[in-house]
């Protein structure tokens, strides 16, 4: 069985070959927590746990990267007071580790819902300035980096001039760049306006700051993901991955840091996954097209017209490729809601179904494994997969209908590949009953043993049942209609 990975930087799905045969590394970036993840964030961090855990079962051990941006870095416009971190510490009147500490655990709790494995090493920009300020130094050392009035740039022309080729992620050439650019950031530090900034000298206003040779500042964000990645990973490792709209600059970037330092590229394989959508536009904080992952699960917004499970959720996130937009709407939950169910469904029936020895099946149970691993292994191509496991859906169904037929060697294989598929892969999760509806009708039964043991004029009995239960905090409260409960 070969892996084939889409590979940004060829544009061209390539057989996977890692490193070191066996083993992947694979860094992903994480979330810059000054604010909540929106769903559109869960998506693509769904997306790679969906990779990782596909890898982890074709038999590779996975050393899992996924950072934390948590030092306050400039936005698009380059403007330092519009540092994200700055301009939330205002907002919220917390110190900048609050806000950071605050988002943090609401990440991990978001992720937790939806059923992410953590990653294997989650390290923080901040606990990474000293491996940032010596890859700066080890940039101005090889020529590759200027300081220039406390701050620190990468130059892009000198890295063109020696041969490499900036702009190689995201196809862009640097005439283009050039004329695209808005020289806002370093203005008048700068020798080219496509230069980057690797270190920034901080302002009076800058709470996020540290001593380096150049004064007091705050790394480039483009500088952490070099830094972090290579320390636990190497100079070269097997997968990069993030959103799509991180291929310029950010990435972009990583790869021209990489090259100067190492001489080497340091990725094989660069992902993209793509963006969520609503109302057919990208979903992002900025311009208000967003819903909290919250939001969507306890019903509390004006765009779904119910509450929607988790794990329906991962559901309809997978029914997309990776690498395809993906829309939400009441009406994709929906449908992804109904799917879920009927998966769930075949699952518990497929526990009754009783094998028979004698008779042949039509179903090619061999045939429909190497059709799912042929999708897993073709670029994780989940929505594919989906699609096999509802042939096998339909043929639980026939089995529990008597229409169909299975031996037991079979019906044990079936069991496990769909157990393995569904829940470690997918990582699905059944939804759990409703445990208010389960207290409900055991509190019923309750009462309505008391009632028999008073009709019987067994009171010992059913006093014991009334205390017994007030005890636990639930009052019975006889009435004309009947006894009725209240939970205390
Ligand atoms: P950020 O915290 O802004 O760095 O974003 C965290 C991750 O979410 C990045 O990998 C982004 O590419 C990704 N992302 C942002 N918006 C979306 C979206 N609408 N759909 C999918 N992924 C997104
Ligand atoms: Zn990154």
């Amino acid at each position: 069985m070969q892996l084939k990975i889409y590979n940004s930087l060829s544009g061209e799905k390539e057989i996977f070959k890692p490193i070191l045969e066996g083993n992947v590394g694979m860094y992903v970036c994480g979330p810059t927590v000054y604010s909540n993840v929106h769903l559109g964030n869960v998506r693509t961090f769904l997306s790679f746990d969906f990779i990782y855990r596909s890898l982890t079962h074709l038999g590779y051990k996975v050393r899992y990267v996924r950072n934390i941006t948590d030092a306050g870095h400039l936005t698009d416009d380059g403007d330092v007071n519009n540092d994200r971190f700055v301009k939330q510490t205002r907002l919220e009147k917390l110190e900048p580790m609050e806000i950071v500490q605050k988002y943090t655990v609401d990440f991990h709790k978001v992720l937790e819902m939806f059923n992410l494995l953590p990653p294997n090493i989650e390290p923080t920009a901040t606990g990474h300035i000293v491996e940032q300020i010596e890859l700066t130094q080890k940039l101005i050392e090889r020529g590759f980096a200027y300081e220039s009035n406390g701050s620190v740039y990468f130059d892009v022309l000198e890295y063109n001039r020696r041969g490499l080729n900036y702009g190689e992620l995201s196809k862009r050439n640097i005439e283009e760049l050039f004329a695209n650019t808005r020289d806002l950031d370093g203005q008048g530090e700068k020798k080219n306006p496509q230069d980057f900034a690797l270190w920034k000298k901080a302002s009076p206003a800058h709470i996020m700051r540290w001593n380096s040779p150049w004064g007091e500042g705050f790394p480039g964000w483009h500088l952490e993901c070099t830094a972090m990645s290579t320390k636990y990973l190497g100079e070269t490792f097997d997968i990069h991955g993030g959103g799509m709209d991180l291929k310029f600059p950010h990435h972009e970037c990583e790869i021209a840091q990489g090259k100067a330092c190492n001489d080497a590229a340091p990725v094989n394989y660069w992902m993209h996954a793509n963006m969520l959508t609503m109302n057919s536009q990208r979903m992002s904080k900025s311009t208000g097209n967003y819903i909290l992952p919250m939001q969507l699960v306890t019903g509390e917004n004006d765009f779904f017209e119910k509450p929607f499970h988790p794990s329906i959720v991962r559901f309809c996130f997978l029914q997309a490729h990776y690498r395809s937009v993906l829309d939400i709407s009441n009406d994709a939950m929906l449908a992804s809601e109904k799917g879920f169910i009927r998966l769930m469904e075949a699952m518990k029936v497929l526990h009754s179904v009783t094998p028979n020895d004698e008779k042949q099946s039509s179903f090619n149970l061999e045939e429909w494994k190497n059709k799912a691993y042929d999708a897993l292994t073709d670029d994780f191509n989940s929505p594919v997969l989906i699609a096999h496991l509802f042939e096998a859906v339909k043929y639980i169904f026939a089995l529990n209908d008597g229409k169909e037929t299975i031996s037991t060697k079979d019906l044990e294989d079936l069991k496990s590949t769909l157990n393995a598929l569904i829940f470690d892969v997918l990582g699905l999760q059944t939804i759990e009953e409703n445990n208010n509806e389960k207290l409900d009708q055991t509190l019923k039964v309750l009462i309505e043993l008391r009632n028999q043991a008073r009709k019987s004029k067994n009171f010992e009995l059913s006093d014991q049942i009334r205390d017994r239960l007030l005890a636990e905090g639930i009052e019975l409260k006889d009435g004309r209609d009947g006894t009725t409960y209240v939970l205390n």
